[in-house]
């Protein structure tokens, strides 16, 4: 029995799925300990939107830990901090005519969306939550609550009241649906909430994609009834889906996003919530913590704006996701017999079956075959895609050959 075996907690997860001992990365490929390379189309669940140990922010993290540059800080004023947030406002808020606040709220995704909902909460002064059937924003009690899975809400243990789970129609087909949302934001329904919640793609919860009609009739109906917008992009921000910010293609503007994953650049922990800032209503410390000064994450998230500075990033992520939706539109072609179908936008793309369980096989026959990508959606049933970024086009195809290979090989009774 291995050290893993031995004394890791049983709660350990991607492992199980890929029973390698990883050592090294580089760009689009991580290799195990034997030296055997994978193609990572899974980015440490969207935190490596630029790829494993971009050069370029390598460099800078190097230089500054080289310098002794501040490790941690807290909430200190930091030269790391004042870089990234003058940088940060240069390359992304000013462009996009967005009068954000900045908070540090702690490394994590569920960080930044316990302070989007604590704010939200205390700005109007009201408690109820409204989120999205598979909607996930995170393991801690706040965001557990809105999560929209029964099975991962009951891990909390605990009641988690305040919350209502409504229907996520992406498509914005379903009348009674939207009849629903509009009664419950209006208050005509009962309590009326203090925000609504939402991802513009989910990522766990099997890449259902909003249109961004329906975004923007949700945004409309929160100024309507004055409840506030909560944007969750941990996974979908960063460029994920094309824009900086996954909003950006319906137009609308959140009162407050979650943002963290990529934020770092280099797969270090960090995380934003950013709010309007009529929405600054804070006090000092009110809502704090020990790691909100990441300051060598700093230094890698202002050297990874660099991508977005050139202003090309959004127009190669849209051109490389032309590219694997059409490749992805052969295999599921060819695969008509299993049901195939693919769904996604920009470099997110999920694949499903009629069987359920084929999603599971399909993942675990394209690692054996070296490629990484891990199941989403409530039964596992989709092979979510998360290539880099930074992926070539080679690469990509590279990766929906072996993802086709992978899927003949289940076919076979
Ligand atoms: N929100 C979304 C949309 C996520 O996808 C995730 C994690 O996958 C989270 C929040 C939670 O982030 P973390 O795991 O860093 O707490």
């Amino acid at each position: 029995m291995n050290v893993f075996h031995a004394i890791e907690s049983e709660v350990r997860s991607y492992c199980r799925a890929w029973p390698a001992v990883f050592d090294r990365a580089q760009g689009s490929w991580i290799h195990d300990e034997q030296g055997r390379a994978y193609l990572d189309f899974f980015t440490g669940a969207g935190s490596l939107n630029y790829g494993h140990n971009p050069p370029e922010l390598k460099q800078a993290l190097l230089r500054y830990l080289e310098r002794d540059g501040i490790a941690h800080s807290l909430d200190m004023f930091t030269t790391a901090k004042r870089a990234f947030l003058e940088r940060f406002e240069e390359v992304i808020l000013r462009p996009r005519g967005l009068d954000y606040r900045v908070q540090f709220p702690g490394p994590a995704g569920a960080n930044a969306v316990e302070a989007a909902l604590k704010l939200a909460r205390k700005v109007t002064g009201r408690k109820l939550v409204v989120s999205f059937t598979n909607a996930f924003h995170g393991m801690t009690l706040g965001a557990l609550a809105a999560c929209g899975n029964a099975r991962t809400r009951a891990t909390a243990g605990v009641p988690l009241p305040h919350h209502l789970v409504l229907r996520y129609d992406g498509s914005g087909d379903d009348r009674a649906a939207e009849q629903q949302l509009a009664a419950v934001l209006s208050g005509s329904a009962g309590e009326r909430p203090a925000a609504v919640i939402v991802e513009t793609v989910q990522g766990e919860g099997g890449v259902n994609v909003a249109s961004a009609a329906w975004l923007r009739r949700l945004a409309e109906l929160c100024e309507r009834h004055r409840v506030l917008l909560i944007v969750d992009d941990v996974q979908m921000g960063c460029g994920r889906t094309g824009p900086f910010f996954s909003f950006e293609e319906a137009g609308i503007t959140p009162d407050v996003v979650a943002l963290s994953k990529s934020i770092g650049g280099y797969g270090l922990p960090m995380a934003l919530t950013l709010f309007k800032s009529d929405l600054d209503v804070w006090a000092p410390g009110e809502h704090n913590g020990t790691f909100r000064g990441p300051n060598p994450s700093f230094v890698t998230a202002t050297a990874a704006l660099d991508f977005w500075a050139a202003g090309t990033m959004e127009k190669q992520t849209l051109a490389k996701g032309e590219l694997v939706e059409e490749l992805l539109a052969r295999l599921c072609a060819g695969n008509a017999v299993l049901g195939a179908m693919h769904r996604g936008r920009g470099l997110v793309w999920g694949l499903t079956f009629d069987a359920d369980h084929l999603a599971a096989a399909v993942c675990a026959a394209a690692f054996e075959r070296g490629l990484l990508v891990e199941t989403s959606g409530p039964r596992d049933e989709v092979v979510k895609l998360l290539p880099p970024l930074t992926a070539t086009r080679d690469e990509l195809a590279q990766g929906l050959d072996i993802l086709a290979d992978a899927v003949r090989a289940c076919a076979v009774p």
